[in-house]
């Protein structure tokens, strides 16, 4: 039986399901999600979305916002817990990552852990993860159709969301025929495109536009032209009032360098924890490279985490990527 297959037997099983992604979602974590949940309750099940940071502000616009719970903790025990869009457990901050041999004590019935990253760690009782699809969103497109579901305005607002954040309306190489036909069958039930798009790339705050000032005057570049990285500090973070979910996209302007191959971006958790953004123009794989220090992600976009200062955390991460570059 196909994956996709017993995530279905399980949810025609069971009545009472969180939906959860990883910590500071985008919008294929929270638009899967959010489909997912209206889906479920059109299903007459009982669901809804629990997150451990709040709703981005670029995300906004979502409908039913009503569903997503922020939660420093999981409230209770659920039939069956859903994992949209997230690599490892440890991502959604509700989990520690297992050791080997160790097995994760879950207040459900069933994980089921739905996903498009080929570097998924598995830590589902079900593990659906579909490598070749461009969002998690056109996962739980599929999973709609599979089930003979109606995709409503409220779904097709959040399906539409995941499909232009990973698609990077329709620039990125991810773009398939698929993902303009999804497009064309939320496009159809009538929703707001243009609210869509404002709220996902042309809301700024004041501090956002300040902070993007100091990270560009961060901006290096290495190994003739083709390494470009920015960095943002926490003095950055308190000086312009700005958080983590402001940084969304701006490893794009490194990687937008003629002639770069692979962009980075460091930003700083604490003076001794980094988060890394790795981006790709070219075939060079950067979701090894994150793999290598823990992460994971995709060919051309990918991310981890890496203690220790930022001069050595950079040293380590660009020697990675260079020697990847030279490699490939
Ligand atoms: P971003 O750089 O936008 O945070 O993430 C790029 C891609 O890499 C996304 O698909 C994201 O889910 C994945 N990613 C980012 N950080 C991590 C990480 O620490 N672990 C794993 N497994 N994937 C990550």
């Amino acid at each position: 039986m196909s994956m996709m297959n017993k995530a279905i037997q399980a949810i025609q099983k069971n009545q009472t399901f969180m939906v959860t992604t990883h910590c500071n979602p985008e919008g294929d974590a929270l638009g899967s999600s959010l489909a997912l949940a209206l889906f479920l309750n059109q299903l007459g099940k009982k669901a809804r979305v629990v997150i451990k940071d709040p709703i981005p502000y670029f995300l906004d616009f979502l409908p039913e916002k009503g569903l997503i719970t922020q939660s420093s903790a999981i409230p209770g025990r659920f039939d069956i817990i859903c994992v949209c869009d997230c690599g490892d457990i440890e991502r959604t901050g509700y989990f520690k990552n297992p050791g080997p041999g160790e097995k994760i004590d879950y207040p459900a019935g069933e994980v089921i852990n739905m996903d498009h990253h080929v570097t998924n760690t598995n830590f589902g009782t079900i593990n659906w993860i579909e490598g070749e699809a461009s969002a998690t969103g056109e996962m739980v497109y599929d999973l709609i159709h599979a089930m003979k579901g109606s995709i409503t305005p409220a779904i097709a607002t959040a399906i539409y969301t995941t499909i232009i954040t990973e698609t990077g309306s329709f620039h990125y190489s991810n773009t398939t025929p698929k993902m303009f036909k999804i497009a064309a069958e939320c496009a159809e039930t009538g929703i707001d495109i243009n609210l869509i798009a404002r709220g996902i790339y042309d809301t700024s705050s004041e501090g956002r536009l300040a902070l993007l000032g100091m990270v560009l005057n961060t901006l290096e570049v290495s190994h003739s032209g083709k390494i470009a990285h920015i960095s943002v500090t926490g003095e950055m973070f308190k000086k312009t009032g700005t958080s983590p979910e402001d940084t969304e996209n701006f490893v794009s302007f490194p990687r937008s360098i003629k002639g770069v191959e692979a962009a980075i971006l460091f930003r700083e958790n604490s003076p001794t924890e980094y988060k890394i953004s790795l981006r790709s123009q070219t075939a060079l794989d950067v979701s090894e490279v994150a793999h290598s220090f823990g992460g994971g992600g995709h060919r051309k976009a990918a991310g981890c985490t890496v203690q220790g200062a930022l001069a050595d955390v950079k040293k380590k991460v660009i020697q990675a990527l260079g020697k990847k570059l030279h490699s490939s």
